[in-house]
């Protein structure tokens, strides 16, 4: 009856994790999967998430299913968390997603079933479950140009063009901070004249905001977001509160659509429920009760801002590190793209076979397009990677 399956070849990154897990040498090193590790090398569970979940522990309850768009409060704290009152909330259409994954499969269902002539164009390179998300929901996927490889840089002329050539009502995924997995984003001015263009030409922008908090701080990050529905602009936006909640597995993330008035929304909310229901029918409880119980207390969000921004901080002060220790090793190198970019990954530029002689040499493990995590380095580990590094350019 199956003989036809084929076999899965995996995901690439989440292949390479079990592969490291499988590694025996003891001084390996995961920079490959797009995790946030603590100095001990741990991925830290938040305060404020800790008293959150006790406070709750309290009175669990009962776990009656929850609406098909998800939990009331959750979806007020993370519209205002990610809008910001750029837009007047009755315009937002917003559900509880699977995190951010589930957030862009049901914006990729939705946009098939009311926009099927759209194309949809992603940035050259994007997070590979772009793809698989966008044309998995039957929806052709093409690249525009974003990564100047010669900079280390985005290579704006270049993605301004490509846009301005696009058709009406076509989607454009934008990451609206932290790229991955290049680490180069573009600024607010690039920003404001990029919304020039998606609101002149039609466009419809897809954001997704999986790193809100890890790039310049939780609002800055969300600017992109915000100054394109301030400017009147239809979107949708995907979040994630994965890494920045450190809540990986609960599976958070929210979907938004900012519409032209309240019965719209009223309507776009209505589709994405159906469009949920047709999935999974609704989302889990436990993450949602817990980031609203954070959001909503003003004590315990100050808590999480405050240790995300620790987060923030310890990521550029790692990129920092890792600068130093590959200029002292190859002063002939330009490192300087690390400091550059930012957010949890950089492009390092290394081939597929410089990244295999990574993991072959030294058991330092990349994604073979050269993105390194920053976020799961650490001071110990720095020195060891830049000596790979350092190998693997010297030959
Ligand atoms: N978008 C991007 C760009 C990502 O990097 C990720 C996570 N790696 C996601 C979306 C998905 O987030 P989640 O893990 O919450 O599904």
């Amino acid at each position: 009856m199956f003989k036809h399956v084929e076999a899965y070849p995996g995901d690439p990154i989440l292949t390479l994790n079990e592969n490291f897990g499988a590694d025996p040498r003891p001084h390996k090193i995961n920079l490959s999967i797009g995790v946030y590790l603590n100095e001990a090398g741990k991925m830290p569970a938040m305060g404020a998430v800790l008293r959150a979940e006790s406070a709750l522990a309290a009175d669990l309850g009962t776990r009656p299913y929850l609406p098909m768009e998800g939990n009331a409060a959750y979806r007020a704290a993370v519209r205002e968390l990610t809008f910001g009152g750029a837009v007047p909330a009755d315009r937002v259409a917003i559900a509880q997603t699977l995190g951010g994954s589930g957030a862009l499969k049901v914006g990729a269902d939705f946009i098939a079933r009311y926009f099927p002539k759209a194309g949809v164009w992603v940035s050259d390179p994007t997070w590979d479950n772009h793809y698989s998300i966008f044309a998995g929901a039957g929806l052709p996927v093409q690249k525009y140009r974003y990564y100047d490889a010669a900079t280390g840089h985005v290579d704006f002329p270049g993605m301004l063009a490509a846009l301005e050539a696009l058709p009406a009502g076509d989607v454009v995924l934008l990451h609206a901070c932290c790229h991955n997995p290049t680490g180069a984003d573009l600024d607010e001015l690039q920003w404001r004249e990029l919304a020039a263009l998606v609101k002149r030409r039609g466009l419809l922008p897809f954001f997704d905001m999986a790193y809100q908090g890890f790039g310049k701080g939780v609002d800055e990050d969300a600017f992109a977001i915000r100054h394109f529905a301030a400017e009147g602009i239809p979107l949708f936006a995907a979040t994630s509160f994965s890494k920045n909640f450190s809540l990986y597995g609960e599976r958070c993330g929210s979907l938004s659509v900012v519409c032209a008035d309240a019965r719209e929304a009223g309507n776009v909310l209505g589709q994405l429920k159906a469009t949920i229901r047709r999935n999974y029918s609704s989302p889990p409880t436990h993450g949602a009760r817990i980031i609203a119980r954070v959001l909503d207390d003003a004590a315990l969000r100050a808590e999480w801002r405050a240790e995300l921004e620790g987060m923030r901080t310890r990521v550029a002060d790692m990129r920092a590190g890792l600068y130093e220790a590959l200029r002292e090793r190859r002063p002939d190198g330009d490192f300087g793209y690390l400091v550059k970019q930012t957010g949890m990954f950089s492009f390092t530029g290394l081939t597929p076979a410089e990244v295999e002689r990574l993991r072959e040499e030294s058991a330092v493990y990349l994604v073979g397009s050269g993105r390194l995590c920053l976020a799961a380095l650490t001071r110990r580990t720095i020195a060891p990677t830049a000596d790979a590094m350092a190998r693997v350019l010297g030959r």
